[in-house]
């Protein structure tokens, strides 16, 4: 199986995480991943639903979003999602979400304060808003891209709009959209109850090392 079979596969395979984990409603949501050594991406078609995703008809684009391969037209987001791939290098998959409680979250334009020890492990801090950006040029990769610069978080909340995570694989970037939506609920059902307590820096900074150093490498054989 070549190279790039193998990403359209993992990427149609990740597209099931989505509703799964009720992070998306009818067509909405995607996954890519960069093709490794090339200046190419796999991400969904547009308009096509859960159930008809498969290896075959996801779609092959440059970073600048047009089609190379393939025979629908790329997700109306490609765009964003071949912007964030053409200036942060080490990452190796978007995805993106409207999924609900963390949307709800960007619909006030607040982030996701560092209460949870899940949050320091995952995000090593909170979870940023980004600008509010129309769809059509490169604004909306661009405002992720300068958000998640200067924060340590693989998920951003773009204003208004929803969820954009990143990761070194595409399910590391599924497995972010999954955590950023549980955590905005927890979050949000402390507030409905009282005032959640921040975790501090110091420790938010030893948690974000552990996790991200020890915990999920590789057993020793
Ligand atoms: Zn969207």
């Amino acid at each position: 199986m070549s190279l790039l079979h193998e990403i359209r596969q993992t990427v149609a395979d990740l597209h099931a995480e989505l509703p799964r984990n009720d992070l998306v409603v009818w067509t909405a949501g995607n996954v890519s991943a960069r093709v490794p050594g090339e200046d190419l991406l796999v991400i969904k078609p547009s308009g096509i639903s859960y159930d008809e995703i498969s290896a075959e008809n996801m779609v092959v684009t440059d970073l600048d979003g047009n089609l190379v391969e393939g025979s629908h037209k790329p997700s109306s987001d490609t765009a964003a999602h071949a912007y964030v791939y053409k200036h942060m290098p080490h990452v190796n998959g978007v995805v993106h979400t409207h999924s609900t409680y963390a949307t709800a979250w960007a619909a006030r334009g607040e982030p996701i304060p560092c209460v949870l020890t899940m949050i320091a492990d995952e995000f090593g801090g909170e979870i940023p808003v980004g600008p509010f950006a129309l769809i059509g040029d490169d604004s909306i990769g661009r405002g992720i891209v300068e958000t998640l610069q200067s924060h340590r978080s693989p998920a951003v909340l773009m204003r208004n709009h929803g969820v954009f995570t990143i990761g070194k694989s595409a399910k590391d970037a599924v497995k972010a959209a999954v955590m950023c939506e549980d955590v905005a609920r927890t979050v949000h059902i402390a507030r409905q109850i009282g005032v959640p307590i921040p975790i501090e820096q110091a420790d938010i900074d030893s948690l974000y090392a552990r996790y991200q150093n020890v915990y999920g490498q590789e057993p020793v054989a």
